[in-house]
């Protein structure tokens, strides 16, 4: 072994995937070589996008190809590119480790799901990529030249904890992956990858659309006992995207959209169109099935693939879609374009602007004609990432708030539009009532809904947490004012109940005003509630007042807000409120009123979900008062 020779680790993280891929949970072995070819095919889009842009990389880019080699005697199988190919640094930085952010939580939840028979659609929603070479081989040799560096980097591993690395002088420009394959064994779904004719066909099932020939050197009989090789190029190479739609079959459409989105799963929908006139562009867009790990992450990977005039400019493409449509993948053809455009430029460019307003209607326009059953599931993956649009797209609201589902006080197993909403508003009912909070559970058994229950009124539970921050800046649904359950004042009573809660507002003054001074620390006001049947209080907040979600949420995104503090709203019909007006007006121990109020407050909170200031505190008083009635 030669000194430069090195042996590393595996990162944690990819040494737990890969044991998944070596067990391989995934019964579709095929799939490997599709990963290489994509990474291949990547690899050359990349040469060519760097040799347009430097003019003095010394690359030659006159026939990009991606070849596969066969050696039955071996059992080995190679995929080779002419493209940029990878330095040390980057083999050990991109084959070595995982730098995807999600990675840890996706590998708890393949741990947990094992026991009930690992999902590859887990790992699919991952996309291994290079690491697919272990279900079929035992042992994967790399060997890779970066364009415009004289040497190059082997790279070999078992799969098992380590890989060797290895400073090589002579490597041919690009990279060759070297599969050493485990046994053919066709009982376990394993084809015989030295087979011509397997590989034929995984690489049209899976390949076909790549823009880079495909080349194998084929034997073919020749005269008498003599044969012949030739080189055969297995793929159409047509672009899907140039095509019209009824020269594509599902299938196509299908595998182009795992190569673009590195996904394992098929897409909900495809949106295949053309735009002609001043600019011309060519888009085919896909809606995953599901949500990726990192749509949440600042990070995370966003956009569409931008070519211009087949010529593949950038992967991620940003400009080209609005932030809430991140999750939608595809490529987008423009046709006038240069070359050299930089995503700085490609920001501000007029062109750009327009094609992205003319997808950005498209893909609403297609998400409304949706399936019922398909849009259901699209709205749970992707729905609290569209409701940003809300805030982002003032262009668009209408169409966006036509695309909201809700869960809703009115069935507790479907969600509802606003339009359905509005449908069944009650006579007299001129708002869209709302609550929000983190979990159906607990909205629903808020004391605040009381009083729109008892009304008969629907109530809308919205929980994710970019819920608090549209509804208020939307402010209003088909002339609706939308309207917090939790906030303001409700006017729900008839006049002949405002006259009784108006005498009765007399009788409670002085224990009001008495209660919003001893419990000033923690609410801005006490008060008698319009919205409180059965519970005997409530926390609210002012109609403009940040909720507690919202201060929350700012908090933990290092955000300084000020504490605001909420009004305590009181049930003049409950017996705990109506004696603590009875022992107020005789007089009674103001310590243990005090007491009494506190109880009252924290109560109140906890019913909402909310937390206490302090537990403890909160449990001695309450344990006290139990110890002397049990
Ligand atoms: P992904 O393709 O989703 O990024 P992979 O595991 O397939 O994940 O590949 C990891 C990275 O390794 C690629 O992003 C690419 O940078 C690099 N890579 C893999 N194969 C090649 C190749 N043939 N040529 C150049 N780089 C490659
Ligand atoms: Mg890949």
């Amino acid at each position: 072994m030669s000194d430069r020779v090195e042996t590393l680790e595996f990162q944690a993280e990819a040494r737990q995937l890969l044991q998944l891929m070596v067990h391989s949970i995934y019964s579709n072995k095929d799939v490997f070589l599709r990963e290489l070819i994509s990474n291949a095919s990547d690899a050359l889009d990349k040469l060519r996008l760097a040799s347009l842009v430097d003019k003095d990389l010394a690359a030659d880019t006159s026939d990009l190809h991606i070849e596969i080699e066969v050696d039955r005697d071996a059992r080995t199988l190679t995929v080779r590119d002419n493209g940029i190919g990878m330095s040390r640094d980057e083999v050990v930085g991109l084959i070595g480790t995982i730098a995807k952010s999600g990675t840890a939580e996706l590998l708890r939840t393949l741990r947990e799901a094992k026991d009930a028979g690992a999902s590859p659609e887990l790992i699919g929603q991952f996309g291994v990529g290079f690491y697919a070479t272990f279900m079929v081989a035992d042992k994967v040799t790399l060997l890779t030249r970066r364009a415009g560096e004289s040497g190059g980097t082997r790279w070999e591993s078992a799969g098992e904890g380590t890989y060797s690395i290895e400073a090589v002088d002579e490597a041919p420009p690009g990279t060759s992956v070297t599969l050493h394959l485990k046994p053919a064994d066709t009982e376990d779904n394993l084809h015989d990858y030295t087979a011509e004719w397997t590989i034929r066909e995984v690489v049209k099932r899976y390949s076909d659309f790549i823009a880079w020939p495909i080349r194998m050197t084929v034997e073919r009989p020749g005269e008498g006992d003599a044969t012949t090789r030739e080189t055969q190029t297995l793929n159409s190479m047509k672009a899907l995207w140039a095509r019209s739609r009824d020269e594509v079959d599902e299938a196509e459409y299908q595998e182009f959209y795992k190569h673009v989105s590195h996904d394992w799963a098929d897409p909900l929908e495809t949106i295949h169109m053309r735009g002609e006139g001043t600019f011309e562009y060519e888009a085919l867009l896909f809606l995953p099935s599901h949500a990726p790990l990192d749509l949440f992450a600042p990070q995370g990977r966003r956009g569409v693939q931008l070519y211009v005039k087949r010529v593949f400019i950038m992967a991620d493409c940003d400009a080209l879609m609005p932030n809430y449509l991140r999750f939608v993948k595809g490529v987008v053809d423009a046709h006038d374009l240069s070359l050299n455009i930089s995503r700085e430029i490609l920001q501000q460019d007029r062109q750009i602007r327009a094609v992205r307003r003319r997808l950005v209607k498209k893909i609403l326009a297609t998400l409304k004609e949706m399936p019922a059953e398909s849009y259901r599931t699209f709205w749970t993956e992707f729905g609290a990432v569209v409701k940003e649009g809300l805030l982002e797209d003032t262009d668009n609201t209408e169409a966006l708030l036509d695309l909201v589902r809700a869960a809703s006080t009115h069935d507790p197993a479907e969600l509802t539009t606003l339009r359905a909403y509005v449908e069944r508003m009650k006579d007299g009912q001129r708002e869209i009532y709302y609550a929000t909070g983190e979990s159906r559970g607990t909205i629903e058994n808020s004391p605040h809904l009381e009083a729109f229950r008892a009304k008969g009124y629907e109530v809308l539970i919205l929980t994710d947490p970019v819920d608090e921050v549209w509804v208020e800046r939307v402010g209003q649904y088909d002339g609706k004012p939308l309207r917090s359950v939790a906030k303001g004042q409700v006017d729900l009573e008839t006049d002949e109940e405002k006259a009784k809660t108006e005498a009765e507002r007399k009788d409670y003054a002085e224990l009001l005003t008495w209660l919003t001074g001893a419990l000033a620390d923690s609410v801005k006001e006490v008060r008698l509630s319009a919205r409180l049947t059965a519970s005997p209080a409530c926390v609210v907040g002012d109609a403009h007042d940040m909720t507690p979600t919202l201060e929350k949420m700012y908090r933990a995104m290092g955000q300084e807000v000020p504490r605001v503090k909420r009004i305590l709203e009181l049930n003049p019909a409950h017996p705990l409120v109506t004696g603590l007006r009875k022992a107020h007006e005789q007089g009674a121990d103001t310590e243990a009123l005090a007491e009494t109020a506190e109880l009252l407050y924290g109560m109140a909170l906890l019913a909402e979900g909310g937390e206490l200031a302090d537990p403890s505190r909160f449990t001695r008083i309450l344990a006290d008062r139990l110890a002397r009635t049990v």
